[in-house]
């Protein structure tokens, strides 16, 4: 398993309190730490900063623009009531988008899997609008990386974050080539992920879950509606929002997911994506269960093969 990460994603920094804090990163590091332990190699690269361009596959330079005149040059600036801008945050939200591109272009080549080790997330920002913590839609122009520039003809994105993607439905709303699968509890925020919402190409699939679901109910219902229309969608490429907040332990949201259902939708994704996965961080506050949901999803798929 490729690992791309770079120290700069700890420069993104928020205010004392809030959940989506540097530390997490070291959480994620010590799960993958437990993966090498466990006798599997890990292949730690460096992710590189995206270019401007690569964001403006999904979103407009205007507001690419807005973002980066918005850095402070210190403290905090604050764009929604939870999404902040510290010195350090363009850098990373770059690190995070030039990283799955670089994952795209390894797993495209090379097949196998990798994992974006970035911060901020990234699913809940849309088009013109930073919200829920995340900048940039950085699954979303991966998505559009590996169509446009590799020229694949179908990808998936699968979005196991206990919230909504609604930042993905809304970037790619009208991608025929891409589809988005995504459970979340619901309600909750951002309050979007109906299954009555399809995209325009019916290409849009929701699968909200009830507070309260367990990995047993968690694993029915993946068997039953994701992992089948998974398996008819034929993707060239697997992308995953991996957020690791349907955790029992986790503060912001009621599900009882535990580390060993993600070593289950590790394998589950990794047996119908055809041998190409990339993931890429999302959501996970708890710091423990982040380290050891992480090190069972990265360490079940690399044991495969991936
Ligand atoms: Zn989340």
């Amino acid at each position: 398993m490729r690992i791309f990460t770079h120290a700069d994603a700890a420069g993104h920094l928020t205010p004392p309190g809030h959940p989506e804090r540097a530390e997490r990163l070291a959480a994620v590091k010590a799960g993958l730490s437990e993966v090498e332990q466990g006798g599997l190699a890990l292949d730690w690269r460096e992710a590189p900063l995206a270019s401007r361009d690569e964001v403006l596959r999904c979103h407009p330079a205007s507001y690419h623009d807005r973002i980066l005149a918005a850095v402070p040059a210190e403290g905090w600036a604050q764009l929604d009531g939870d999404t902040y801008l510290s010195p350090g945050s363009y850098r990373a939200a770059m690190r995070a988008v030039g990283g799955i591109a670089a994952a795209v272009d390894a797993v495209v080549a090379e097949g196998g899997a990798a994992f974006v080790a970035g911060r901020p997330p990234g699913h809940h920002a849309e088009t013109t609008r930073a919200m829920g913590f995340c900048l940039f839609g950085t699954v979303s122009i991966a998505a559009k990386r590996a169509l446009d520039h590799h020229g694949l003809s179908r990808v998936a994105i699968v979005d196991f974050d206990v919230h909504h993607g609604n930042g993905t439905q809304d970037l790619l709303w009208d991608e025929g080539r891409c589809l988005f699968a995504s459970s979340h509890q619901m309600p909750l925020y951002p309050g979007t992920g109906s299954p009555q919402d399809r995209g325009a190409h019916g290409q849009v699939l929701n699968l909200p879950l009830r507070a309260g679901t367990d990995g047993a109910a968690m694993r029915a219902a993946y068997d039953r509606i994701i992992l089948p229309a998974l398996s008819d969608w034929k993707p060239d490429l697997v992308l995953v929002s991996a957020g690791f907040d349907a955790h029992r332990d986790d503060p912001l949201a009621g599900l009882e997911w535990e580390a060993a259902d993600y070593r289950w939708l590790a394998a589950r994704l990794w047996e119908v994506s055809g041998g190409r996965v990339v993931s890429t961080l999302e959501g996970g506050y708890d710091l423990p269960a982040l380290a050891a949901s992480v090190a069972a999803y990265v360490g079940e798929m690399t044991r495969l093969g991936g």
